[in-house]
């Protein structure tokens, strides 16, 4: 019903108190999830992760500094805690499956003993306890030498392969590919634009790049660092709009994530000797990521 089509009647001061009551309960929604986020989440402010690794704009100045002194949280809003969240569920869904097929293996924790396991296979009781109330804690990818610390959503050794798990939205192709969106923008007459979202499903056939990117990476710390023996990663791609899902499979490319490793080494040798490494997104010069912690680091 359009705003103020409402005529004064029986029903509109029960109306008006619903609408009020949903809008106190909505709102104390956000505010429970806007206090939620500002509790510590767990994620390792000691290491590099993959995911800020694979960034056009990854400096390797600015990371220092943040490995240094890690920032506060920054301010946050209820939809990007709500796109977590919704991650989070698809993650766990995809997982889900997997194990109840008996093809996921990784680390395992168990809500009896609390305590984290690796099986290579998907194990049906706690190795501890004996429990069967075990919740998968993913595929842990750790490289102690070069300051890196990630997570990969699965690993499927009858496949050889680790798994990526991503939802796709407009906000998500927006970011990262924004020319393959623009194909499918069109004008409506007057009415500003529109995205032709069926035709932009049918036509996704690869991973974005800065997923193509992570995955790769992380199939270099499974191969080097972790003893995986995988060749391939397999991305389950579900699309927010309808939930519909595409899957893709990449096979291992050493030389996507030398940069990246490259970079790692830098500032784990500049970490060892106290001296910042050169910012390398300007070179000779600062990028707006490291200018602001140059200067604060001069204060
Ligand atoms: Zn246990
Ligand atoms: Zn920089």
């Amino acid at each position: 019903m359009a705003r103020g089509g409402i005529k004064p009647g029986p029903g509109l001061a029960a109306y008006l108190e619903a609408t009020k009551s949903a809008d106190i309960l909505f709102g104390a929604v956000q505010k429970h999830i806007l206090v939620k986020a500002t509790r510590p989440d767990g994620r390792r402010q000691d290491v590099l992760h993959p995911s800020e690794m694979i960034k056009p704009d990854w400096c390797h100045r600015a990371a220092f500094y943040k490995l240094l002194n890690p920032p506060p949280k920054g301010p946050t809003t209820f939809v990007r805690e709500n796109v977590f969240q919704e991650g989070h569920n698809t993650h766990a869904k995809w997982q889900k499956w997997l194990q109840e097929m008996k093809r996921l293996g990784g680390d395992w924790y168990c809500e009896s003993c609390r305590q984290t396991f690796w099986d290579d296979e998907t194990p049906e009781l706690c190795q501890l306890c004996s429990s069967p109330l075990l919740t998968y804690a993913e595929v842990p990818l750790n490289a102690p030498a070069l300051t890196i610390g990630g997570k990969s959503d699965g690993y499927c050794p009858e496949d050889n392969c680790l798994i990526e798990i991503k939802t796709l939205g407009l906000g998500s192709i927006r970011f990262e590919d924004p020319k393959f969106l623009a194909k499918y923008e069109l004008e409506m007459e007057g009415r500003g634009q529109v995205v032709d979202l069926v035709r932009m499903w049918r036509d996704f056939r690869r991973p974005l790049p800065q997923a193509l990117r992570q995955g790769q990476l992380y199939l270099y710390l499974a191969r080097h660092f972790e003893d995986l023996w995988v060749d391939r990663i397999t991305y389950f791609y579900e699309f927010k709009p309808t939930q519909e899902a595409k899957s893709f499979t990449v096979l291992y490319d050493e030389s996507i994530s030398e940069p990246a490793i490259e970079g790692a080494q830098l500032i784990t040798d500049a970490l060892a000797a106290g001296r910042p490494p050169r910012c390398n997104i300007n070179p000779g010069g600062s990028c707006k990521n490291c200018r602001a912690l140059d200067t604060a680091g001069a204060a």
